[in-house]
């Protein structure tokens, strides 16, 4: 299937809209989604063809509340699911929808906080019964899930990694899209902290890295993120 990549045993990583993935979990107690794209119809119909219905998705796990990841929540919600969703502890009021984001450094990021996006970009994503989710917690899934706070593209922003699936998900820490490349200054909160998070996923040694943005990485994960933050 077009737009579909398993990872490893039971990981599957799914484009739901335009360089837009997420990551589907498949256990014995049900499907976890690692975000959720834009509300959008790719994100039910991409599922179907996987054989999961809405109501199978028993929990969603952010990397955070931008709209291209939590979109799709309030969508599998109206198609039935009842699954628990859960956000970086820092990213939880911006999720919830009951703080605004920071202002970002970069002048870019600051006036595309401020400027009307189009269409589900421009629909505020609030998510009110969130729960948190903190730095180094494992959760019983696949094996084995943990999660790394990784802030800098947002305060909260947090990767989780499958030692027994030996997969990272790193989310909008880096993009893939043309090229291997650190989040894009002016949709980051601070890239300082990003390149730190840079290292910490490169630390981590996974066989598979695979992100939200563009083609997982599977040749030299570690060699490749390592020289991200030393070309800086
Ligand atoms: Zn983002």
């Amino acid at each position: 299937m077009r737009g579909h990549v398993e990872l490893a045993d039971g990981v599957h990583q799914l484009t739901v809209q335009t360089r837009i993935n997420v990551i589907v979990l498949r256990d014995d107690d049900g499907v976890t989604l690692i975000d959720t794209g834009l509300d959008r119809p790719g994100l039910t119909t991409r599922l179907a063809r996987l054989g999961i219905a809405p109501s199978e998705v028993t929990r969603v796990l952010l990397t955070h509340a931008h709209p291209d990841h939590a979109g799709g929540v309030r969508r599998l919600r109206r198609h039935g699911s009842t699954a628990s969703v859960s956000i970086g502890a820092d990213d939880l009021e911006v999720g919830r929808g009951v703080a605004q984001p920071p202002t970002p450094e970069h002048l870019g990021g600051r006036l595309l906080s401020r400027l009307p996006q189009p269409g589900p970009w421009g629909r505020a994503v609030a998510v009110p019964d969130a729960t948190a989710l903190e730095d180094g917690a494992r959760l019983p899934i696949a094996g084995g899930l943990e999660v790394v706070a990784t802030p800098g593209h947002t305060v909260g922003h947090v990767a989780f990694h499958l030692p027994a699936r030996d997969v990272v998900i790193g989310g909008d820490v880096v993009f893939n899209v043309f090229s291997l490349r650190p989040s894009p200054a002016f949709l980051c909160w601070r890239t300082a902290p990003n390149l730190d998070s840079v290292g910490r996923l490169a630390a981590l040694g996974a066989g598979t890295l695979a992100l939200a943005h563009g083609r997982p990485v599977t040749d030299d994960v570690a060699g490749r993120l390592s020289q991200l933050v030393t070309d800086r």
